[in-house]
């Protein structure tokens, strides 16, 4: 007897349908075998399979049995069709109805003693089955959060395979998970760092203040101690949260590593904080079964880089693809995926190797050559991709005790919003949401300038040689703060700020 069981996999960051065809035949030496390029760990589903289907109190046939996973040409891995292989023994020798499995995608690693344990990727083959119109979609209890946002879906949760069969077989039904509706969450409000604890460094928060509303890349250049890593920190407070869209597209990320938090999906931004030892497959994604790097696990979020010129130049090199693009292309043996990478890059750097050239106070130790080497560190092309650079001083001992407190994030974050909304109207349509995504055709097409404006960035172009690329980054970061400022077109005022962010070597 024959039984198919649709079951799912992912290839990068989307679902694959996989159907799981299980043959029993009558006659021949009893054996299982997988056919359908499975992995080890699918191999090895035999054994967890054939112990837990006896151990639930059932019976594997002595017969000839037969599991295809297809397509047979793409590769299976991991442990998620442990499930979907033993409910197909099971139906193909009559102890599930088949018609049981109709519209029904089953996902889950099964324990010996038939329970189910959580697997990884359930959240981009929950939207696949919502999309295929497959209605009910059996998961480990764990797993079953991951689909509770997506509509048109029956999510039920799995304790055992004994209880999934009463299910099938119609003795004792399960009742589904409540589906989230995306106007019941609740808004997060708790974050690290509140600007408002942060005392001083009003450039600095100015200039994070812009790079969150236009989703520019920003550089914070200053001594130790400066407060560069609390600002930092504080920026995921200032940026506004995703809608469900972006929701659903950061958490597939996560859900594929297996890192959704408390089993849910992820609510607020990422920030990505990784150390400069990291290597270039850890940054960029990759590696022999390949999977996403920091910058995609900081899509839609923050990609922060302490210590920004102790990242090995190869590293940073890596970062150009993705700055670029807003995502990364990883090429394998049986073709190439794709991660998205969108993310906002904060860099925080010393001016120099010991922290302290250009200190009011303290002197400068390193030697002039190691300097300039420290400084070569990091390459043109990268800084180019970097549209804000600020420098954050030591902070003045009276401003530090003061009690003058600053702006709360939750104000600063409202203006984001609305230049944000201004953005949206501006790009609806476009693959691109913020200024900081636009290229030059986009540039020239959206952006308006004041007469004022034109002449004093034509003196600025000869007065400070600026090159065409810091043109257009002049006129970005100018637009961003029209926007901030519920101006249609970009003012002079506007320029002579965004002049002040670029890098010195530009
Ligand atoms: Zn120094």
């Amino acid at each position: 007897m024959l039984a198919k069981v649709f079951s799912g996999t992912t290839i990068g960051l989307e679902g694959v349908l996989i159907e799981v065809e299980v043959d029993v035949a009558g006659k021949g030496f009893p054996s299982l075998t997988i056919v359908g390029l499975p992995d080890k760990a699918v191999d090895e589903a035999k054994d967890r399979v054939r112990t837990a289907i006896i151990n639930t109190g059932f019976e594997i046939p002595d017969s000839r049995i037969t599991v295809n996973l297809a397509p047979a040409n793409l590769p299976k891995e991991g442990s998620s069709f442990d499930l979907p292989i033993a409910i197909g023994i099971l139906a193909a020798s009559g102890m599930i109805k088949k018609e049981a499995l109709d519209n029904s995608l089953f996902l889950g690693e099964l324990s010996l003693e038939g329970r189910l344990r959580p697997v990884t990727g359930v959240m981009p083959v929950a939207i696949l089955a919502a999309q295929k119109k497959i209605k009910n979609l059996f998961l480990p209890i764990k797993n079953t959060m991951e689909a509770a946002l997506i509509d048109d879906l029956d999510n039920f949760p799995v304790f055992d395979l004994a209880d999934l069969i009463l299910h099938l077989n119609g003795e004792k039904l399960m009742l589904p998970q409540e589906r989230i509706s995306w106007s019941s969450l609740t808004k997060n409000e708790e974050y690290e760092f509140d600007f408002l604890d942060i005392k001083g460094q009003e450039q600095a928060k100015r200039a994070m203040m812009i790079a969150a509303a236009g989703f520019h890349n920003l550089h914070l250049k200053g001594p130790p101690g400066a407060g560069k890593t609390m600002l930092s920190r504080a920026l995921p407070s200032i940026l506004p949260e995703m809608d469900k869209d972006e929701v659903l597209e950061v958490s597939k990320i996560y859900s594929i590593c297996g890192l959704l938090k408390n089993d849910f999906f992820v609510r607020c931004r990422p920030f990505r904080s990784p150390h400069h030892t990291i290597s270039r497959i850890g940054l960029v994604g990759g590696g022999t079964k390949p999977a996403p790097g920091e910058v995609s696990l900081a899509h839609r979020g923050v990609l922060f880089l302490d210590e920004f010129p102790e990242f090995p130049r190869s590293v940073l090199e890596a970062l150009r693809q993705p700055l670029e693009d807003g995502r990364v292309t990883i090429s394998r043996a049986s073709g190439s995926l794709t991660f998205p990478s969108r993310f906002l890059l904060l860099a925080a750097s010393n001016p120099c190797p010991c922290g302290y050239l250009g200190h009011p106070k303290k002197s400068c130790r390193c030697l002039p050559g190691t300097i300039l080497k420290y400084k070569k560190r990091i390459s043109g092309p990268l800084l180019d991709r970097i549209d804000l650079h600020v420098d954050v001083p030591p902070v003045e001992e009276e401003k530090l005790s003061s009690f003058e407190s600053g702006v709360k994030s939750c104000k600063v974050r409202e203006r984001v919003i609305q230049a944000r909304e201004k953005q949206r109207k501006r790009f609806q349509n476009l693959p691109i949401k913020t200024n900081g995504e636009m290229g030059s055709a986009e540039v020239r097409k959206y952006c308006r300038l004041t007469d004022k404006a034109v002449d004093l960035l034509k003196q600025a172009i000869s007065r400070l040689s600026l090159s065409a690329r810091s043109y257009f980054k002049t006129i970005k970061i100018g637009q961003t703060i029209a926007d901030l400022d519920g101006q249609d077109k970009i003012e002079a005022n506007f320029i002579a700020e965004a002049l002040q962010y670029r890098a010195k070597e530009d």
